[in-house]
C-alpha cells in the first residue's frame, strides 16, 4: 500500500468499489465502507481475501455425482459412507444444501438441479440438471426422492414436473411441508421452519 502514488489510489479505489457493488446484496455504500475498510486493514487482509477468492475459481468443481460444489471430483456429503442412499433430496442450489445440513436432520444424498424450470425465462427441463438425476434413480437403491425446490412459481412448475417423471418408476417421492412460506427461497428459511418442513413431507 505503501508505494501507491495519489493519481493511481483513485481508479484502485474506483475499480474495488466498482466490483464489490456487482456482488448480490452490496450496493454502492457497503461496497465502499469495505473498499475502506480493506485500505486501513493489514496488507495481509487483502491478501487472504484475494487468495480465497482465486481458489474459489481455481480449485472448485461440480461432484460429479449431485452437482454440488466440491474440492474433488466427489462432494464430501457424496464421499461420506455413513450417509443414507436411500434418499435423494433435490434442491435448486448448492446453497440449499448448506442451509439443509444446517438443521442436520436429513441424513441421505442431495442433487442439486442448478435452477428451477422457468418457461418465461426460457429454462426447460433440459436446461438443468434432471437428465442426471434421472440417471441416478436407475441403479435401484434410491427409495424416496424429496422434493425441495424453492416454494416459487419455477419450483413448484418443476416439482410436478420431477414428480410426473420419477413416480411410474416406483419410487416415492415427496415434497417438502407448506410450513414455508411461498415466494421464499429455501437458502433463507429460519431452521425451525426448514426443520418442520422436511419432518412434515408429504406424498406428492
Ligand atoms: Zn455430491
Amino acid at each position: 500500500m505503501d508505494n501507491i502514488s495519489p493519481s493511481n489510489t483513485t481508479s484502485s479505489v474506483s475499480r474495488l468499489i466498482q466490483e464489490l457493488s456487482r456482488l448480490p446484496g452490496i450496493g454502492p455504500k457497503s461496497a465502499q465502507r469495505l473498499t475502506y475498510y480493506l485500505l486501513r486493514a493489514p496488507d495481509e487482509h487483502s491478501k487472504n481475501l484475494a487468495e480465497a477468492i482465486l481458489s474459489l475459481r481455481q480449485k472448485t468443481q461440480l461432484c460429479s455425482c449431485c452437482f454440488n460444489i466440491a474440492d474433488s471430483s466427489l462432494c464430501p456429503i457424496c464421499n461420506n459412507s455413513k450417509r443414507d442412499r436411500s434418499q435423494i433430496c433435490v434442491v435448486e442450489q448448492p446453497q440449499d444444501i448448506l442451509a439443509m445440513e444446517h438443521i442436520g436432520v436429513f441424513k441421505g444424498l442431495y442433487h442439486v438441479l442448478h435452477g428451477a424450470i422457468s418457461p418465461t425465462e426460457g429454462i426447460g427441463t433440459e436446461n438443468i440438471r434432471i437428465k442426471e438425476l434421472l440417471a441416478r434413480l436407475d441403479n435401484g437403491q434410491v427409495k424416496e426422492v424429496i422434493i425441495a425446490t424453492n416454494p416459487t412459481l419455477e419450483g413448484e412448475q418443476t416439482s410436478m414436473y420431477l414428480h410426473k417423471v420419477i413416480s411410474p418408476l416406483g419410487i416415492r417421492v415427496t415434497r417438502l411441508a407448506r410450513g414455508l412460506p411461498f415466494g421464499t427461497e429455501l437458502e433463507y428459511a429460519d431452521d425451525v421452519t426448514l426443520t418442520r418442513a422436511i419432518e412434515g413431507r408429504r406424498e406428492l
